[in-house]
């Protein structure tokens, strides 16, 4: 079966540099936020080109966190869109602040501005701009709003690990910059992992109090804290992985260059690509009208399609009802139903590729 993404053809690829690394950690005795979170943060934060990076649980956690940090909280209202992946918006509930559900753009798929601004509130205390299968939002116009109505602005980046902007990488973009290390991400650990990077010292100060207890480094207590730390064995494969996601992302676009050459004179709409940015194919993801006669007919030829997301947030029983406010979905919910993801990860041979190209041309041209 080829998979929409494979985290372990990638281990067992850099097996040998990531179990040396592993080990290393093994014998070092220190699990927990120790020199290797330390040093994955600085080389993390270096490669953005961003002032400071906190190490945390989870992609969810360094949404969640980066909110408290702003102190946003019942009563509040954060802008988000319906059109992601769910954690962008249960962070938000996380906080007791209750999202407001935007459009996304019918090309992009990424948050749309003016949506934003009929959206803002004297409640609105936040927006979230997700980069959404590694595509970068529409970060200029929404910069401007956030700056004019004074409120903080979030990147999403736990799609878009490498994505850049004019010559800014994603996650230098906004006031706060979330990731998600999950393994399937474009810079995936082997297991749960997060962080927020972010050039305002007194806001990471305050992140890494947050994220343990709300203790100081003299383990005195000054907010209300949690529990969200990064460990010693995912840091230490992320700095393996770190050092090679230039490569990785070079293969993402090649991939995706020739799935956009390959498919061109197929009736599914191609993603399209913002021409003062980088994509970074996270997901390759077409716009079909039979998609589930489409996906059925690959998984019967061994190729497993992935569907971001067959329900937009709005949709789900969580918050089709007071837990949100909802605007003008139409594009959110006409995409819903016609998205589906090619396999696409850096793995990703060239023969399995062009066997699925060759279904897909199959399926239409017979
Ligand atoms: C994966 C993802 C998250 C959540 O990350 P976790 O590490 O799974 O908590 C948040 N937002 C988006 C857009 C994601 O794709």
């Amino acid at each position: 079966m080829i998979y929409c993404s494979y985290p372990q053809a990638q281990y067992e690829k850099y097996k040998s540099e990531i179990d040396t690394a592993i080990q290393k950690v093994l014998s070092n005795g220190h699990y927990i936020l120790g020199k290797e979170v330390e040093a994955f943060e600085e080389e993390f934060a270096s490669w953005l080109g961003a002032k400071h990076a906190i190490g945390v649980n989870s992609g969810t956690d360094a949404l969640f966190l980066a909110m408290k940090a702003y102190d946003i909280c019942s009563g509040d209202e954060v802008i988000a869109p319906s059109f992601t992946a769910l954690p962008t918006v249960s962070a938000v509930g996380m906080t007791g602040a209750t999202p407001v559900l935007v459009d996304v753009d019918k090309d992009y798929y990424t948050i749309d501005p003016t949506a934003v601004e009929a959206a803002i509130t004297s409640r609105t205390k936040a927006i979230i701009a997700v980069h959404l299968y590694g595509q970068v939002a529409h970060m200029e116009k929404i910069r401007q709003l956030a700056h004019q109505h004074k409120i903080v602005l979030i990147e999403d980046c736990a799609q878009a690990h490498g994505a850049t902007f004019k010559e800014h990488k994603a996650g230098v973009l906004a006031d706060i910059s979330c990731f998600s290390f999950y393994p399937t991400k474009n810079l995936g650990a082997l297991g749960d992992g997060g962080a927020i990077v972010v050039n305002d010292s007194q806001v990471a100060t305050k992140l890494q109090q947050l994220r343990q207890y709300g203790w100081d480094e003299n383990r005195i207590a000054h907010c209300q804290g949690y529990n969200s730390r990064l460990d010693e064995v995912q840091a230490t494969v992320l700095r393996v992985k770190l050092s090679l996601m230039d490569s990785f992302s070079k293969r993402r676009t090649q991939l995706a260059d020739v799935y956009d050459k390959s498919l061109s004179d197929l009736p599914i709409v191609l993603p399209s690509r913002r021409n003062d940015s980088n994509h970074a194919f996270h997901l390759y993801v077409i716009q079909v009208e039979q998609r589930s006669k489409l996906y059925e007919y690959l998984k019967d030829k061994g190729i497993l399609a992935g569907i971001h997301y067959p329900q937009a947030c709005h949709q789900m029983p969580k918050y089709a009802g007071k837990d949100a406010i909802k605007t003008d979905l139409h594009i959110t919910e006409g995409l819903t139903e016609r998205v589906i993801s090619l396999p696409l990860y850096p793995e990703l041979s060239d023969k399995d590729q062009r066997f699925i190209v060759d279904s897909l041309r199959s399926f239409y041209i017979n």
